[in-house]
């Protein structure tokens, strides 16, 4: 097959567009923190595949515990009173780590399914106890929270709400807590209060007995890595409770160690109504997802009745026994093999090397927590505008970037984004931010 017939094959209008233009990448191969396409092509994954591949590739204990599982029990449904005990460890695990109170686990296949989820679960539990008007949702904009029907109407970039009648009336969106841009400067305290007052005047004008939940990532990853001022999530959870709204955090980016400890909210001691989890959770080894909810949603829906019928609500592969027996060695992999640790000791490095980056001219902005990173690319510093959108300055970046060893994402041709694995070693750091230099450089010469 030539590479266009396998682009048909595989996806055929934006695969091919992408061939077009230039030229898909069709892997082969991986091994630790490298990538290989079919072409032998060999390069450094900075972006662990989707910001998901936390542990690497090719580990061992991961492989092995895949194919025990396999041969002893391929599948089991979630459904109904069924279980299997890969899940029900897992299930407990994830509750022992995520803050204390989120006692009860819903698995699925991925982010935007745990988004459908969290929103569900919510809508059951005003239902379940008489307050149906509570169905507004209030997320941010320059939000990624998938691209389900309703997870997308929640997700705040245009391209997901084309066609498909979202944001619904019931989806807002309020301006993202960006320092960097905020219109009063990059003042903390400013935009951390502007950011309140946003939800506050929405939630009034929407009435609070209509609100359900605000939603939002702790750091938002496809809005192009925007790191909220500190204390941004104990102010929403103090807010929400003062308005009498849930709160549900969305960490299927930042969690399993991706900012550093394994959950942002856990280490920032804010307990969310709702947590989403996907990604991190099996490494990328198998699709999985899990949303946990309190103890108080999970008993409002199941003794509130929902007008007397059962929470209809799972899917066939939810819990699935291969991927709840890889998230637990993957989990172990955090913890007792030392990832954890070792992100978060790397990523101070990765900091102190990527700062460096801000001395170039074209550099806006370096934004990093741990091993999520990005370099905000302007055509003016001190004005911040934008580069010339024609110009396309990150895609020209990436590119060369690709050809000389090394892949990660660009947001909006302005925003490189980075996502190196957890077992990158600070040698490994040096390679990507010298290659991310060269391209830079390169590019804006
Ligand atoms: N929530 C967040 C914060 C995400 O970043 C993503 C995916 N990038 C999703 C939800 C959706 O996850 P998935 O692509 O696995 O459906």
């Amino acid at each position: 097959l030539t590479e266009i017939d396998r682009c048909h094959w595989l996806h055929p209008v934006v695969a091919l567009q992408q061939h077009e233009r230039r030229g898909a990448t069709i892997w082969d191969s991986a091994d630790g923190i490298h990538l290989t396409d079919v072409n032998g092509h060999r390069v450094q994954d900075a972006f662990s595949g989707l910001w998901c591949v936390n542990v690497g590739y090719g580990q061992q204990s991961v492989i092995e515990a895949a194919q025990a599982q396999m041969r002893k029990l391929p599948y089991a449904t979630g459904y109904f009173h069924f279980a299997s005990e890969p899940a029900i460890r897992l299930a407990g695990r994830l509750v022992s780590h995520a803050p204390k109170g989120l006692t009860r686990v819903l698995f699925g296949q991925g982010g935007s399914d745990a988004v459908d989820t969290a929103i569900r679960c919510v809508r059951y539990f005003f239902n379940a106890t008489g307050r149906p008007d509570k169905k507004h949702f209030i997320g941010l904009q320059r939000g990624y929270h998938g691209s389900s029907a309703a997870g997308s109407g929640l997700t705040a970039l245009p391209l997901f709400h084309r066609y498909f009648d979202v944001p619904s009336p019931q989806q807002h969106h309020i301006p993202s807590p960006n320092p960097y841009r905020h219109a009063d400067g990059p003042d903390d305290a400013a935009v951390l209060a502007s950011t309140v007052r946003a939800l506050e005047s929405k939630v009034a004008e929407l009435g609070a007995d209509n609100v359900a939940a605000f939603i939002c990532e702790p750091i938002q990853g496809s809005g192009g890595v925007i790191i909220p001022p500190k204390g941004f999530l104990a102010a929403m959870r103090k807010t929400c409770d003062t308005l009498g709204i849930l709160l549900i955090v969305d960490e299927v980016i930042t969690g399993f160690g991706r900012t550093g400890p394994m959950f942002a909210c856990a280490a920032e001691g804010v307990r969310p109504d709702v947590l989403t989890l996907a990604k991190g959770l099996t490494a990328g080894y198998a699709p999985m997802s899990a949303t946990l909810i309190s103890e108080e949603l999970y008993q409002g829906i199941a003794e509130g009745g929902c007008d007397g019928t059962a929470f209809g609500h799972g899917q066939t592969y939810g819990g699935h026994p291969v991927s709840a027996a890889i998230a637990n060695a993957v989990l172990d992999l955090y913890t007792d093999g030392g990832l954890l640790t070792n992100g978060e000791r790397v990523g101070q490095h990765f900091e102190a090397k990527l700062k460096e980056l801000e001395e170039l001219p074209c550099v806006g902005e370096v934004r990093i927590r741990g091993m999520l990173a990005a370099v905000e690319l302007v055509a003016d510093k001190k004005t911040k505008a934008k580069p010339d959108a024609t110009l396309r300055m990150g895609q020209r970046v990436l590119e060369h970037a690709f050809e000389n060893g090394l892949v990660f994402r660009a947001f909006n041709d302005d925003i490189l984004g980075f996502a190196p694995s957890l077992n990158y070693t600070e040698a490994d750091i040096d390679v990507l931010v010298d290659r991310v230099r060269a391209s830079i450089s390169h590019v804006f010469s």
